[in-house]
């Protein structure tokens, strides 16, 4: 008789202890299931273990290609045709109250084989706000995901970067999602140009790293053509989050830099 289960995680009760800018233990959810034969009885099933991740510990050259802040009403489609146009899937973080305003444009992301994900309602810094309103922000959002798309997102990533351990605690004990930062940040919000944009997320690619953008910004979507370009031409395949969550190897991550966290009210 063979069952397939996935993978046990010796390692799953470390990390709630790991640091905010170290990628952490293993995830059960992600690892890749494997058949094996049973000859005794049914291992429970290892428990949930959400984590938090700057990039994925992988030698495959694979970088994810995320966005945040749409569904934007012109840009996101503009970016959907080009994204199609080469093959790739991305993951979007998107804001609960644009999906309630744009939700052809949610549907068309997931319809597409692309990751949608929480980036919360309202896109406030949640280390200011209470438990009440921080667990409404992420709520609300899956919920308005799921009924509009049918996907319950299964990780979010926190406006403006900002994190600390009641936070991250209160998303995973409560919401069961994985915290997701970014290993590059070009800095596109300060809108500099496609062009350096462009080079930002080229230079700043590594095996298994995240790649942060946002959809609503003319000039990311203008540095994204070439970006996949000149990413393909460096070796680099694209994967969704989870995609490359299921890429992760068992050594010690690369250290990463920390994700800058503005102190000023910019939007990102
Ligand atoms: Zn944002």
């Amino acid at each position: 008789m063979r069952l397939t289960l996935p993978v046990p995680v010796v390692a799953a009760m470390l990390v709630a202890a790991c640091a905010q800018d170290q990628p952490s233990a293993r995830s059960a959810r992600h690892e890749p299931s494997i058949s094996i034969s049973a000859s005794g009885p049914l291992e429970p099933k290892p428990p949930r273990a959400p984590a938090s991740y700057n990039s994925v510990n992988t030698s495959r050259p694979v970088v994810a290609l995320t966005f945040d802040d749409g569904p934007h009403p012109e840009l996101t489609p503009q970016l959907l045709d080009i994204l199609r146009l080469n093959g790739i899937r991305a993951t979007f973080y998107v804001i609960g109250r644009n999906v309630e305003t744009y939700p052809e444009i949610a549907r068309r992301i997931v319809s597409e084989g692309h990751e949608i994900a929480n980036h919360t309602w309202s896109h406030p810094a949640l280390t200011s706000v209470g438990a009440s309103r921080l667990s409404q922000e992420i709520e609300k959002t899956s919920a308005s995901i799921q009924r509009v798309t049918g996907r319950r997102p299964t990780n979010m990533r926190p406006p403006y970067g900002a994190i600390n351990d009641r936070v991250r605690q209160a998303i995973f004990r409560d919401h069961g999602l994985d915290v997701i930062m970014w290993s590059c940040d070009p800095l596109d919000w300060k809108r500099p140009g496609a062009e350096v944009v462009r080079q930002r997320l080229v230079n700043g690619a590594t095996p298994g790293g995240i790649l942060l953008a946002h959809d609503i910004h003319p000039g990311t979507i203008e540095a994204i053509p070439g970006a996949i370009r000149d990413l393909k031409a460096k070796g680099y395949g694209f994967a969704t989050v989870s995609q490359l969550l299921a890429l992760k190897e068992d050594a010690a991550p690369p250290s990463v830099p920390a994700p800058v966290v503005p102190t000023q009210a910019a939007v990102r």
